[in-house]
């Protein structure tokens, strides 16, 4: 039976609750955090073992390089999402095929939940990175009911989103086909919660959330709120979790990234898209695809021709990117922070004081490569 004795041993993927068969697990939120772990009754506990047995992280895989790296992207409609916009195209590209996709979205009251798609058009919900933990509900089963029902599905989430949903299916289903993003860590959704009350606080009714606004250029990493556009450094919400102060204890030492969650794609910014590949950088996004299975080539070979695409070497274009590293550094004052913040009386001040500012140098060498990446824009031009 499942019992969580160390948080940072769960990711939150729901794989056990999912497979218990008389349902006796369920999610339940952390006051002090805001993160989902699941709780088991162990008086309706039949001692069966499932929910230990597809547990991802009680039983890891290895960690594996991509078959082949690719910088990618649709330069006619990457706006929306945050890199390069190639999971709209695979999305479309299963659609097309009588297939059924799941991705994160908002909700109405701007939670952030998986759902599904049978039309191209509800695609454009799961466009753009929402720096929240999704809550996954019944995905996992409606997945699963899909596949029985011999519909081909696409998955996208996160790696320990992707890792627990296979290790709940129990086997490489070939009408299964999943992508995760390379994910550094997610903050909870109980933080969020917080917060959006907060932003109402301050913009009024909600009525508009991207964390990931192009206007000014992909790799000002702005945020917007009611389409009032806030630089990343000046958002507590943005700046902590980049700081990663906000995010799950099983992130520090992820299980899963770098191969470990089985996924056929893997997605990420290209971050260091000047030097790997300098004729796509315009500052409006490139992806990173690692195709890792030979059907995750068979779905990026299938919309390749409506894509720029260059290859590139695998380990040089994961430097200096979170998302791909052993582990992440936990800041020091991370207690303080979750223990301060439910007495908080000004949650969006609480938060910018633990908000470490960047040194002057610092600061004007990024403004200089900036400024340096839009001058030759517009010699480009
Ligand atoms: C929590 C998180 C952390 C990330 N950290 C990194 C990182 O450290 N380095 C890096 O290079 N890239 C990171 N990314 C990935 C990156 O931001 C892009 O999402 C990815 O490159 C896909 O871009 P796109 O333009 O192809 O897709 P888009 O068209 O922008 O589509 C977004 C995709 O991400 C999925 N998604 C969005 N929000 C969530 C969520 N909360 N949980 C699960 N899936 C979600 C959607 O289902 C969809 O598939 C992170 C993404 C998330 C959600
Ligand atoms: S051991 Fe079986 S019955 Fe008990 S919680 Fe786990 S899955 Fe459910
Ligand atoms: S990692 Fe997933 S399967 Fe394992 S305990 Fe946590 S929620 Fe359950
Ligand atoms: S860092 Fe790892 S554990 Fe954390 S959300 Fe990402 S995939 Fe899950």
């Amino acid at each position: 039976m499942i019992v969580i004795n160390d948080k940072s041993h769960c990711t939150g993927c729901t794989a056990c609750v999912s497979a218990c068969p008389v349902q006796c697990i369920v999610m339940r939120r952390d006051r002090e955090e805001g993160f989902d772990y699941p709780v088991a009754n162990p008086d309706m506990c039949i001692r069966c073992g499932k929910c230990d047995s597809v547990c991802p992280v009680q039983n890891p895989i290895e960690e594996s390089k991509p078959y082949e790296a690719y910088a990618a992207r649709c330069a006619d409609d990457l706006m929306k999402s945050s890199s390069g916009g190639v999971f709209p195209k695979i999305a479309a590209g299963v659609i097309s095929q009588g297939g059924k996709v799941y991705g994160a979205a908002f909700d109405e009251d701007f939670n952030v939940v998986h759902k599904d798609a049978e039309r191209i058009e509800e695609i454009e919900a799961f466009r753009g990175s929402k720096y929240v933990q999704s809550e996954l509900y019944s995905t996992f089963e409606d997945i699963k009911y899909d596949l029985e029902d011999g519909r081909m599905v696409l998955f996208s989430g996160t790696p320990c989103q992707v890792a627990g949903l296979r290790k709940y299916i129990g086997k490489d289903d070939p009408m299964l086909l999943t992508v995760d993003c390379a994910c550094h860590g997610v903050p909870g959704p109980g933080l969020w919660e917080m917060y959006l009350k907060s932003l109402s606080d301050r913009y009024g009714v909600i009525g508009h959330i991207a964390f990931r606004d192009k206007g000014r250029g992909w790799c000002h990493y702005d945020f917007n709120v009611n389409h009032k556009v806030v630089p990343y450094m000046k958002d507590p919400y943005m700046a902590l979790f980049a700081q990663n102060m906000t995010i799950r204890p099983s992130c520090y030492r992820c299980p899963v990234r770098n191969g470990r969650s089985g996924s056929d794609l893997t997605l990420a910014d290209l971050w260091n898209v000047a030097e790997v590949v300098p004729e796509m950088n315009d500052d409006r996004g490139v992806s990173l695809v690692c195709v890792n299975s030979d059907k995750g080539r068979d779905a990026f070979e299938s919309v390749r021709n409506c894509l720029d695409v260059k290859p590139v070497k695998y380990e040089y274009a994961i430097r200096n990117n979170g998302g791909f590293a052993d582990y992440v550094l936990m800041p020091e004052r991370r207690t303080e922070f979750f223990t301060g913040i439910h007495a908080a009386k000004d949650l969006h001040a609480y938060m910018s004081g633990f908000v470490v500012r960047k040194s002057l140098p610092v600061r004007a060498y990024k403004t200089a490569r900036r400024l340096l990446v839009k001058l030759k824009r517009m010699i480009l031009k």
